[in-house]
Protein backbone atom coordinates (compact mmCIF):
# COMPACT_ATOMS: atom_id res chain seq x y z
CA UNK A 1 0.00 0.00 0.00
CA UNK A 2 0.90 3.32 -0.67
CA UNK A 3 1.83 5.33 2.10
CA UNK A 4 -1.14 7.84 3.09
CA UNK A 5 -0.68 11.39 4.68
CA UNK A 6 -3.11 12.60 6.95
CA UNK A 7 -3.22 16.19 8.08
CA UNK A 8 -4.38 17.67 11.14
CA UNK A 9 -5.67 21.07 11.26
CA UNK A 10 -7.15 23.18 13.38
CA UNK A 11 -9.58 26.38 13.87
CA UNK A 12 -11.17 28.98 15.66
CA UNK A 13 -9.28 28.84 19.01
CA UNK A 14 -6.10 26.99 19.63
CA UNK A 15 -6.14 24.35 22.85
CA UNK A 16 -9.29 21.85 21.19
CA UNK A 17 -6.82 18.89 21.41
CA UNK A 18 -5.23 18.49 17.96
CA UNK A 19 -2.92 16.28 19.57
CA UNK A 20 -5.33 14.66 21.18
CA UNK A 21 -8.02 13.97 17.84
CA UNK A 22 -4.42 13.07 15.72
CA UNK A 23 -3.54 10.50 18.08
CA UNK A 24 -6.90 8.77 18.50
CA UNK A 25 -7.06 8.30 14.82
CA UNK A 26 -3.95 6.67 14.63
CA UNK A 27 -4.81 4.86 17.80
CA UNK A 28 -8.12 3.28 15.50
CA UNK A 29 -5.83 2.79 12.59
CA UNK A 30 -3.38 1.31 14.70
CA UNK A 31 -5.65 -1.44 15.81
CA UNK A 32 -6.72 -1.71 12.32
CA UNK A 33 -3.43 -3.56 12.05
CA UNK A 34 -2.03 0.04 9.95
CA UNK A 35 1.68 1.16 10.56
CA UNK A 36 0.79 4.52 11.64
CA UNK A 37 2.94 7.74 13.12
CA UNK A 38 2.38 10.60 13.79
CA UNK A 39 4.49 14.22 13.70
CA UNK A 40 3.71 17.79 14.72
CA UNK A 41 4.98 20.97 12.90
CA UNK A 42 5.09 23.75 15.37
CA UNK A 43 5.13 27.13 13.29
CA UNK A 44 7.35 29.14 16.51
CA UNK A 45 10.83 30.04 15.58
CA UNK A 46 12.76 27.94 18.49
CA UNK A 47 14.98 24.96 17.08
CA UNK A 48 12.92 22.76 19.58
CA UNK A 49 10.78 23.48 22.64
CA UNK A 50 13.92 22.07 25.04
CA UNK A 51 14.59 25.65 25.94
CA UNK A 52 11.13 26.46 26.39
CA UNK A 53 9.84 27.50 29.64
CA UNK A 54 7.07 25.12 30.49
CA UNK A 55 5.27 28.05 31.17
CA UNK A 56 5.11 28.81 27.70
CA UNK A 57 4.51 25.26 26.00
CA UNK A 58 3.75 22.93 29.07
CA UNK A 59 6.71 19.89 29.60
CA UNK A 60 9.25 19.23 27.32
CA UNK A 61 8.72 16.03 26.19
CA UNK A 62 11.56 13.11 25.32
CA UNK A 63 11.84 10.80 22.62
CA UNK A 64 14.54 7.69 22.78
CA UNK A 65 16.63 9.21 20.42
CA UNK A 66 17.23 12.23 22.01
CA UNK A 67 14.79 15.21 20.86
CA UNK A 68 13.85 17.56 23.05
CA UNK A 69 9.57 17.50 22.03
CA UNK A 70 6.63 18.75 22.10
CA UNK A 71 4.40 16.99 24.80
CA UNK A 72 2.15 16.10 21.99
CA UNK A 73 4.33 13.42 20.57
CA UNK A 74 3.99 12.22 24.84
CA UNK A 75 0.34 11.65 23.84
CA UNK A 76 1.00 9.86 20.54
CA UNK A 77 2.84 7.29 22.01
CA UNK A 78 0.99 7.00 24.93
CA UNK A 79 -2.20 6.46 22.41
CA UNK A 80 -0.19 4.13 19.78
CA UNK A 81 2.61 2.50 21.62
CA UNK A 82 4.77 3.58 18.70
CA UNK A 83 7.76 5.35 19.46
CA UNK A 84 8.53 8.69 17.72
CA UNK A 85 11.93 10.50 17.15
CA UNK A 86 13.37 13.89 16.24
CA UNK A 87 11.82 13.53 12.75
CA UNK A 88 8.00 13.52 14.48
CA UNK A 89 9.01 16.95 15.92
CA UNK A 90 9.87 19.84 13.21
CA UNK A 91 10.01 24.06 13.98
CA UNK A 92 9.72 26.78 11.76
CA UNK A 93 12.98 27.05 13.44
CA UNK A 94 14.21 23.91 11.82
CA UNK A 95 12.81 24.43 8.70
CA UNK A 96 14.68 27.97 8.30
CA UNK A 97 18.11 26.88 9.73
CA UNK A 98 17.97 24.01 6.93
CA UNK A 99 17.26 26.22 4.56
CA UNK A 100 20.05 28.86 5.52
CA UNK A 101 22.47 26.57 5.99
CA UNK A 102 21.76 25.20 2.22
CA UNK A 103 21.56 28.70 1.56
CA UNK A 104 25.24 29.21 2.94
CA UNK A 105 26.90 25.97 1.38
CA UNK A 106 25.75 27.53 -2.04
CA UNK A 107 23.05 24.81 -2.95
CA UNK A 108 20.53 27.23 -4.30
CA UNK A 109 22.76 28.01 -7.21
CA UNK A 110 22.70 31.49 -6.84
CA UNK A 111 19.16 32.05 -6.70
CA UNK A 112 16.75 34.06 -4.54
CA UNK A 113 15.67 32.02 -1.89
CA UNK A 114 12.25 32.49 -0.85
CA UNK A 115 9.20 31.29 1.13
CA UNK A 116 7.98 29.55 -1.54
CA UNK A 117 8.83 27.39 -2.64
CA UNK A 118 12.15 27.21 -0.70
CA UNK A 119 10.58 27.05 2.93
CA UNK A 120 7.54 25.27 1.09
CA UNK A 121 9.64 22.53 -0.30
CA UNK A 122 11.75 22.16 2.84
CA UNK A 123 8.25 21.49 5.12
CA UNK A 124 7.10 19.32 2.22
CA UNK A 125 10.59 17.23 2.20
CA UNK A 126 10.05 17.02 6.57
CA UNK A 127 6.14 15.75 5.92
CA UNK A 128 7.20 13.26 3.50
CA UNK A 129 10.61 12.32 5.76
CA UNK A 130 9.02 9.21 7.83
CA UNK A 131 6.82 8.15 4.84
CA UNK A 132 9.89 7.75 2.58
CA UNK A 133 11.08 5.34 5.49
CA UNK A 134 8.63 2.92 3.64
CA UNK A 135 8.13 1.84 7.80
CA UNK A 136 4.12 3.24 7.93
CA UNK A 137 0.70 3.38 5.44
CA UNK A 138 -0.08 6.46 7.34
CA UNK A 139 1.57 9.46 8.24
CA UNK A 140 -0.43 12.09 10.41
CA UNK A 141 0.52 15.36 10.44
CA UNK A 142 -0.39 17.92 12.85
CA UNK A 143 -0.40 21.62 12.06
CA UNK A 144 0.44 23.20 14.86
CA UNK A 145 -1.40 26.85 15.65
CA UNK A 146 -4.46 27.83 14.46
CA UNK A 147 -5.70 28.44 10.60
CA UNK A 148 -5.27 32.35 10.12
CA UNK A 149 -2.35 32.70 12.19
CA UNK A 150 0.44 34.34 9.83
CA UNK A 151 3.06 31.42 11.14
CA UNK A 152 0.90 28.86 10.05
CA UNK A 153 0.56 29.99 6.30
CA UNK A 154 3.56 28.30 4.68
CA UNK A 155 2.74 24.98 6.53
CA UNK A 156 -0.63 25.29 4.58
CA UNK A 157 0.24 26.15 2.00
CA UNK A 158 2.77 23.22 1.63
CA UNK A 159 -0.38 20.72 2.83
CA UNK A 160 -2.18 22.71 -0.13
CA UNK A 161 0.59 21.66 -2.60
CA UNK A 162 0.81 18.08 -0.91
CA UNK A 163 -2.87 17.32 -1.24
CA UNK A 164 -2.45 18.36 -5.26
CA UNK A 165 0.20 15.82 -5.72
CA UNK A 166 -1.05 13.10 -3.53
CA UNK A 167 -4.43 13.09 -4.51
CA UNK A 168 -6.20 10.42 -2.93
CA UNK A 169 -3.12 9.66 -0.82
CA UNK A 170 -4.02 12.50 1.68
CA UNK A 171 -6.82 13.82 3.31
CA UNK A 172 -7.50 16.38 5.66
CA UNK A 173 -8.97 16.53 8.99
CA UNK A 174 -9.78 20.05 10.38
CA UNK A 175 -10.60 20.50 14.20
CA UNK A 176 -12.50 23.54 15.02
CA UNK A 177 -14.90 24.55 18.16
CA UNK A 178 -18.99 24.97 18.29
CA UNK A 179 -19.68 27.14 21.24
CA UNK A 180 -22.86 26.84 23.61
CA UNK A 181 -24.22 30.40 23.95
CA UNK A 182 -25.52 30.19 27.70
CA UNK A 183 -27.72 33.25 27.54
CA UNK A 184 -29.45 31.37 24.02
CA UNK A 185 -29.09 28.59 25.25
CA UNK A 186 -27.63 27.54 21.63
CA UNK A 187 -24.99 25.87 19.70
CA UNK A 188 -23.56 28.20 17.06
CA UNK A 189 -22.08 26.74 13.98
CA UNK A 190 -20.83 30.01 12.26
CA UNK A 191 -17.12 30.33 13.88
CA UNK A 192 -16.99 26.59 12.04
CA UNK A 193 -18.35 28.32 9.07
CA UNK A 194 -15.61 30.91 9.06
CA UNK A 195 -12.79 28.93 9.79
CA UNK A 196 -13.38 26.19 6.87
CA UNK A 197 -13.81 29.93 5.15
CA UNK A 198 -10.56 30.54 5.86
CA UNK A 199 -8.65 27.47 4.99
CA UNK A 200 -10.44 27.21 1.62
CA UNK A 201 -9.10 30.41 1.33
CA UNK A 202 -5.51 28.89 1.27
CA UNK A 203 -6.79 26.16 -1.09
CA UNK A 204 -7.46 23.55 1.44
CA UNK A 205 -10.77 22.21 1.07
CA UNK A 206 -11.31 20.06 4.58
CA UNK A 207 -12.37 16.39 4.34
CA UNK A 208 -13.25 15.92 7.60
CA UNK A 209 -14.85 18.29 10.42
CA UNK A 210 -14.43 17.38 14.12
CA UNK A 211 -16.67 19.88 16.22
CA UNK A 212 -15.36 20.35 19.64
CA UNK A 213 -18.30 20.78 21.81
CA UNK A 214 -19.85 20.76 25.17
CA UNK A 215 -23.03 19.89 23.97
CA UNK A 216 -24.74 17.73 21.64
CA UNK A 217 -24.84 18.65 18.42
CA UNK A 218 -28.23 17.55 16.70
CA UNK A 219 -27.82 15.66 12.67
CA UNK A 220 -29.71 18.92 11.43
CA UNK A 221 -27.12 21.35 12.54
CA UNK A 222 -24.10 18.58 11.33
CA UNK A 223 -26.06 18.49 8.01
CA UNK A 224 -26.26 22.37 8.31
CA UNK A 225 -22.27 22.74 8.84
CA UNK A 226 -21.81 19.98 5.34
CA UNK A 227 -24.15 22.04 3.04
CA UNK A 228 -22.00 25.64 4.19
CA UNK A 229 -18.61 23.97 4.41
CA UNK A 230 -18.88 21.09 1.05
CA UNK A 231 -17.82 17.74 3.43
CA UNK A 232 -19.83 15.25 3.47
CA UNK A 233 -22.59 15.09 6.24
CA UNK A 234 -21.02 11.63 7.69
CA UNK A 235 -17.67 13.24 7.59
CA UNK A 236 -18.99 16.06 10.44
CA UNK A 237 -18.70 14.24 14.05
CA UNK A 238 -18.66 15.45 17.42
CA UNK A 239 -16.23 15.52 19.99
CA UNK A 240 -17.99 16.03 23.05
CA UNK A 241 -16.28 16.66 26.36
CA UNK A 242 -15.52 13.22 27.52
CA UNK A 243 -14.23 12.36 31.63
CA UNK A 244 -11.17 11.14 30.08
CA UNK A 245 -9.06 11.74 27.12
CA UNK A 246 -8.69 7.68 26.62
CA UNK A 247 -11.74 7.73 25.35
CA UNK A 248 -11.66 9.56 22.27
CA UNK A 249 -10.79 7.05 19.93
CA UNK A 250 -14.64 5.03 20.75
CA UNK A 251 -16.03 8.19 20.66
CA UNK A 252 -14.67 8.98 17.49
CA UNK A 253 -15.24 4.91 16.36
CA UNK A 254 -18.83 5.20 17.42
CA UNK A 255 -19.17 7.75 14.27
CA UNK A 256 -17.46 5.45 12.10
CA UNK A 257 -14.42 7.82 11.60
CA UNK A 258 -11.99 5.60 10.78
CA UNK A 259 -13.96 3.90 8.37
CA UNK A 260 -14.65 7.25 7.18
CA UNK A 261 -10.58 8.25 6.75
CA UNK A 262 -10.08 4.45 4.86
CA UNK A 263 -13.06 4.86 2.47
CA UNK A 264 -12.03 8.04 1.24
CA UNK A 265 -8.80 7.09 0.78
CA UNK A 266 -9.51 4.15 -1.17
CA UNK A 267 -9.38 1.74 1.26
CA UNK A 268 -12.23 -0.44 1.94
CA UNK A 269 -12.56 -1.30 5.79
CA UNK A 270 -12.33 -4.44 6.86
CA UNK A 271 -14.37 -5.73 10.25
CA UNK A 272 -13.92 -3.86 13.29
CA UNK A 273 -10.51 -2.25 14.92
CA UNK A 274 -9.03 -4.53 17.95
CA UNK A 275 -9.44 -2.65 20.81
CA UNK A 276 -10.17 -5.28 23.52
CA UNK A 277 -7.10 -4.41 25.47
CA UNK A 278 -8.16 -0.46 25.66
CA UNK A 279 -11.58 -1.43 26.29
CA UNK A 280 -10.45 -3.27 29.42
CA UNK A 281 -8.19 0.10 30.48
CA UNK A 282 -11.37 2.11 30.18
CA UNK A 283 -13.14 -0.77 31.83
CA UNK A 284 -11.06 -0.85 34.60
CA UNK A 285 -10.90 3.04 35.08
CA UNK A 286 -14.84 3.40 34.99
CA UNK A 287 -15.10 0.42 37.74
CA UNK A 288 -12.34 1.80 39.73
CA UNK A 289 -13.72 2.64 43.26
CA UNK A 290 -11.13 3.55 45.72
CA UNK A 291 -8.78 6.01 45.49
CA UNK A 292 -4.90 6.60 45.78
CA UNK A 293 -3.44 9.84 46.80
CA UNK A 294 -0.33 10.66 45.34
CA UNK A 295 1.20 14.23 46.22
CA UNK A 296 3.27 15.94 43.73
CA UNK A 297 6.01 18.18 44.77
CA UNK A 298 7.03 20.96 41.91
CA UNK A 299 7.79 23.96 41.27
CA UNK A 300 5.34 24.43 37.84
CA UNK A 301 1.76 23.48 40.14
CA UNK A 302 0.22 26.15 38.28
CA UNK A 303 0.27 24.72 35.08
CA UNK A 304 -0.71 21.11 35.10
CA UNK A 305 0.80 20.85 31.39
CA UNK A 306 4.18 20.99 32.79
CA UNK A 307 4.08 17.48 34.45
CA UNK A 308 1.46 15.88 31.74
CA UNK A 309 3.54 12.65 31.18
CA UNK A 310 4.17 12.27 34.62
CA UNK A 311 0.36 12.77 35.52
CA UNK A 312 -0.18 10.31 32.72
CA UNK A 313 2.02 7.75 33.90
CA UNK A 314 0.57 7.62 37.43
CA UNK A 315 -2.86 7.36 35.71
CA UNK A 316 -2.20 4.34 33.98
CA UNK A 317 -0.55 3.15 37.03
CA UNK A 318 -3.12 3.78 39.33
CA UNK A 319 -5.97 2.21 36.46
CA UNK A 320 -4.10 -1.11 36.25
CA UNK A 321 -4.30 -1.26 40.17
CA UNK A 322 -8.02 -0.66 39.52
CA UNK A 323 -7.69 2.59 41.68
CA UNK A 324 -9.20 5.80 41.00
CA UNK A 325 -6.10 8.91 40.93
CA UNK A 326 -6.35 11.62 42.91
CA UNK A 327 -3.18 13.91 42.57
CA UNK A 328 -2.61 16.49 44.57
CA UNK A 329 0.00 19.50 43.23
CA UNK A 330 1.79 20.75 46.13
CA UNK A 331 3.99 23.99 45.44
CA UNK A 332 7.56 23.48 46.19
CA UNK A 333 7.81 26.92 47.09
CA UNK A 334 5.10 27.00 49.71
CA UNK A 335 6.19 24.31 51.21
CA UNK A 336 8.29 24.55 54.48
CA UNK A 337 9.05 22.91 58.19
CA UNK A 338 5.66 24.89 59.77
CA UNK A 339 2.93 22.82 56.93
CA UNK A 340 4.78 20.03 55.63
CA UNK A 341 2.73 17.87 58.04
CA UNK A 342 -0.52 19.66 56.78
CA UNK A 343 0.28 19.27 53.42
CA UNK A 344 1.68 15.78 53.16
CA UNK A 345 -0.16 13.98 55.65
CA UNK A 346 -2.88 12.91 53.42
CA UNK A 347 -0.94 11.47 50.97
CA UNK A 348 -0.59 8.02 50.21
CA UNK A 349 2.89 8.78 48.54
CA UNK A 350 5.11 11.36 47.12
CA UNK A 351 6.68 12.26 44.02
CA UNK A 352 9.41 14.69 44.12
CA UNK A 353 9.60 16.70 40.27
CA UNK A 354 12.61 16.76 38.05
CA UNK A 355 13.25 20.04 37.12
CA UNK A 356 16.09 23.41 36.79
CA UNK A 357 17.44 25.53 39.31
CA UNK A 358 16.90 27.00 42.43
CA UNK A 359 13.82 27.65 42.79
CA UNK A 360 11.32 25.44 44.91
CA UNK A 361 14.73 23.75 45.88
CA UNK A 362 14.58 24.02 49.88
CA UNK A 363 10.58 23.05 49.76
CA UNK A 364 11.76 20.08 48.04
CA UNK A 365 13.97 18.74 50.82
CA UNK A 366 11.79 19.94 53.54
CA UNK A 367 9.20 17.43 51.63
CA UNK A 368 11.68 14.73 51.58
CA UNK A 369 12.71 15.00 55.21
CA UNK A 370 9.30 14.63 55.85
CA UNK A 371 8.84 11.47 53.83
CA UNK A 372 11.74 9.44 54.76
CA UNK A 373 11.19 10.32 58.99
CA UNK A 374 7.59 9.15 58.34
CA UNK A 375 8.54 6.11 55.61
CA UNK A 376 5.74 7.51 52.86
CA UNK A 377 6.04 6.22 49.82
CA UNK A 378 8.62 8.53 47.85
CA UNK A 379 9.65 8.67 44.24
CA UNK A 380 12.00 11.10 43.32
CA UNK A 381 12.80 11.73 39.53
CA UNK A 382 15.97 13.88 37.99
CA UNK A 383 16.20 16.29 40.50
CA UNK A 384 13.69 14.62 42.25
CA UNK A 385 16.48 11.92 42.81
CA UNK A 386 19.34 14.65 43.34
CA UNK A 387 16.95 16.28 46.04
CA UNK A 388 16.90 12.81 47.90
CA UNK A 389 20.61 12.39 47.38
CA UNK A 390 21.40 15.94 49.09
CA UNK A 391 18.63 15.60 51.61
CA UNK A 392 20.27 12.06 52.94
CA UNK A 393 23.64 13.80 52.91
CA UNK A 394 22.73 17.08 54.88
CA UNK A 395 20.60 15.48 57.16
CA UNK A 396 21.52 11.47 57.40
CA UNK A 397 25.39 11.68 56.59
CA UNK A 398 25.68 14.71 58.79
CA UNK A 399 27.25 16.79 55.63
CA UNK A 400 25.36 20.38 56.13
CA UNK A 401 26.32 22.17 53.16
CA UNK A 402 25.60 19.06 50.91
CA UNK A 403 24.23 20.28 47.77
CA UNK A 404 24.59 20.07 43.78
CA UNK A 405 26.93 22.33 41.77
CA UNK A 406 23.99 23.80 39.93
CA UNK A 407 22.67 25.07 42.85
CA UNK A 408 26.35 26.48 44.57
CA UNK A 409 28.91 26.27 42.51
CA UNK A 410 31.41 26.51 45.64
CA UNK A 411 29.49 23.45 47.73
CA UNK A 412 31.98 21.78 49.81
CA UNK A 413 30.29 18.60 49.38
CA UNK A 414 28.90 18.38 45.47
CA UNK A 415 26.94 15.43 46.30
CA UNK A 416 25.82 16.02 42.42
CA UNK A 417 28.17 17.40 39.82
CA UNK A 418 28.06 18.26 36.64
CA UNK A 419 28.93 15.55 34.37
CA UNK A 420 32.14 15.60 32.81
CA UNK A 421 31.12 16.06 29.38
CA UNK A 422 29.10 18.89 30.14
CA UNK A 423 31.77 20.90 31.35
CA UNK A 424 32.56 23.00 28.34
CA UNK A 425 29.37 23.04 26.84
CA UNK A 426 27.68 26.56 26.29
CA UNK A 427 25.52 26.41 23.99
CA UNK A 428 21.94 25.57 26.16
CA UNK A 429 20.01 23.21 23.21
CA UNK A 430 19.76 20.34 22.74
CA UNK A 431 23.04 19.70 24.63
CA UNK A 432 21.92 17.81 27.73
CA UNK A 433 22.42 13.88 28.26
CA UNK A 434 19.39 13.56 26.33
CA UNK A 435 17.35 10.07 25.14
CA UNK A 436 17.44 6.57 26.09
CA UNK A 437 20.39 5.05 27.83
CA UNK A 438 21.14 1.76 29.36
CA UNK A 439 20.98 0.92 33.04
CA UNK A 440 21.65 -2.29 35.00
CA UNK A 441 19.68 -3.17 38.49
CA UNK A 442 21.51 -4.62 41.35
CA UNK A 443 19.95 -7.97 41.69
CA UNK A 444 17.24 -7.68 44.81
CA UNK A 445 16.52 -4.53 44.29
CA UNK A 446 13.40 -2.43 44.55
CA UNK A 447 13.75 -1.75 41.16
CA UNK A 448 15.09 -4.48 39.99
CA UNK A 449 11.40 -6.50 41.41
CA UNK A 450 9.42 -3.54 39.93
CA UNK A 451 11.02 -4.56 36.45
CA UNK A 452 11.48 -8.25 36.74
CA UNK A 453 14.51 -7.69 34.85
CA UNK A 454 18.38 -6.14 35.50
CA UNK A 455 19.03 -4.68 32.29
CA UNK A 456 16.48 -1.58 31.08
CA UNK A 457 16.89 1.23 29.17
CA UNK A 458 14.72 4.90 30.03
CA UNK A 459 14.69 8.16 28.48
CA UNK A 460 17.21 11.02 30.10
CA UNK A 461 17.23 14.86 30.63
CA UNK A 462 20.00 16.13 32.49
CA UNK A 463 23.73 17.59 32.98
CA UNK A 464 24.37 16.59 36.13
CA UNK A 465 24.94 13.58 37.66
CA UNK A 466 25.16 11.55 41.35
CA UNK A 467 29.38 12.37 42.67
CA UNK A 468 30.61 8.63 42.77
CA UNK A 469 33.62 9.53 45.17
CA UNK A 470 30.45 9.95 47.60
CA UNK A 471 29.04 6.42 46.97
CA UNK A 472 30.66 4.16 49.71
CA UNK A 473 29.31 6.57 52.80
CA UNK A 474 25.73 6.59 50.99
CA UNK A 475 25.64 2.82 50.80
CA UNK A 476 26.80 2.54 54.21
CA UNK A 477 24.12 4.79 55.45
CA UNK A 478 21.52 2.95 54.33
CA UNK A 479 21.01 4.79 50.70
CA UNK A 480 22.05 2.08 47.75
CA UNK A 481 23.06 3.30 44.54
CA UNK A 482 20.82 -0.17 42.68
CA UNK A 483 21.70 1.36 38.87
CA UNK A 484 24.18 1.79 36.94
CA UNK A 485 24.77 3.29 33.08
CA UNK A 486 27.30 0.18 32.59
CA UNK A 487 29.24 2.33 29.85
CA UNK A 488 29.56 5.62 32.20
CA UNK A 489 29.32 4.21 35.60
CA UNK A 490 26.68 6.63 35.89
CA UNK A 491 24.41 6.19 39.06
CA UNK A 492 20.83 5.50 37.70
CA UNK A 493 18.83 4.69 40.57
CA UNK A 494 19.33 5.17 44.18
CA UNK A 495 16.82 3.56 46.99
CA UNK A 496 16.39 3.24 50.62
CA UNK A 497 16.04 -0.67 51.63
CA UNK A 498 15.26 0.11 54.90
CA UNK A 499 11.92 1.93 54.19
CA UNK A 500 9.05 1.33 52.51
CA UNK A 501 9.36 2.30 49.16
CA UNK A 502 12.03 5.54 48.46
CA UNK A 503 13.42 5.22 45.21
CA UNK A 504 15.06 8.53 42.90
CA UNK A 505 15.52 7.39 39.56
CA UNK A 506 17.89 9.41 37.74
CA UNK A 507 15.93 8.83 34.10
CA UNK A 508 12.69 9.73 33.56
CA UNK A 509 10.30 6.62 33.65
CA UNK A 510 7.26 8.79 32.63
CA UNK A 511 8.26 9.09 29.05
CA UNK A 512 7.75 5.87 28.24
CA UNK A 513 4.50 4.66 29.67
CA UNK A 514 1.66 3.97 27.73
CA UNK A 515 -1.83 2.79 28.29
CA UNK A 516 -0.77 -0.62 27.23
CA UNK A 517 2.47 -0.72 28.23
CA UNK A 518 2.57 1.23 31.21
CA UNK A 519 5.83 2.40 33.50
CA UNK A 520 6.87 -0.80 35.08
CA UNK A 521 8.62 1.38 38.01
CA UNK A 522 5.31 3.48 38.30
CA UNK A 523 3.36 0.84 39.06
CA UNK A 524 5.76 -0.52 41.67
CA UNK A 525 5.46 3.00 43.42
CA UNK A 526 1.80 2.97 43.05
CA UNK A 527 0.97 -0.17 44.38
CA UNK A 528 3.06 0.70 47.14
CA UNK A 529 1.11 3.68 47.80
CA UNK A 530 -1.95 1.52 47.75
CA UNK A 531 -0.46 -0.83 50.26
CA UNK A 532 0.66 2.08 52.43
CA UNK A 533 -3.31 3.48 51.85
CA UNK A 534 -4.64 0.41 52.82
CA UNK A 535 -2.60 0.08 56.20
CA UNK A 536 -4.05 3.24 57.79
N1 LIG B 1 18.63 20.13 36.77
C1 LIG B 1 19.04 18.76 36.87
C2 LIG B 1 20.12 18.41 35.87
O1 LIG B 1 20.32 19.10 34.91
C3 LIG B 1 17.84 17.82 36.71
C4 LIG B 1 17.17 17.89 35.38
C5 LIG B 1 15.78 17.29 35.37
O2 LIG B 1 15.14 17.15 36.40
N2 LIG B 1 15.28 16.99 34.20
O3 LIG B 1 20.81 17.43 36.05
Amino acid sequence: METKYIFVTGGVVSSLGKGIISSSLACLLNARGFRVTIQKFDPYINIDPGTLNPYEHGECYVTDDGHEADLDLGHYERFTNVHTSRANNVTTGRIYQAVIDKERRGDYLGKTVQIVPHITDEIKRNVKFLGNTGNYDFIITEIGGTVGDIESLPYLEAVRQLRWELGQNSLCVHLTYVPFIAAAQELKTKPTQHSVKALQEVGIQPDILVLRTEKEISPEMRRKIALFCNVAPDAVVQSKDVNSIYKVPLMLHSQHVDETVLRKMGVTPEGEPHMQPWLDFIDKMDNATETVTIGLVGKYVELQDAYKSISEALFHAATYASYKLRLVYIHSEKIDDSNADELLAGMDGVIIAPGFGQRGIEGKFVALKWCREHDIPTFGICLGMQCMVIEFARNVLGLADANSTEMNHSTTHNVIDLMEEQKNISNLGGTMRLGAYDCRLREGSLAAKAYGRLDIRERHRHRYEFNNDYRERFEQAGMECVGENPAAKLVEVVEMPSKRWYVGTQYHPEYSSTVLSPSPIFRSFVDAAIAYHNTK
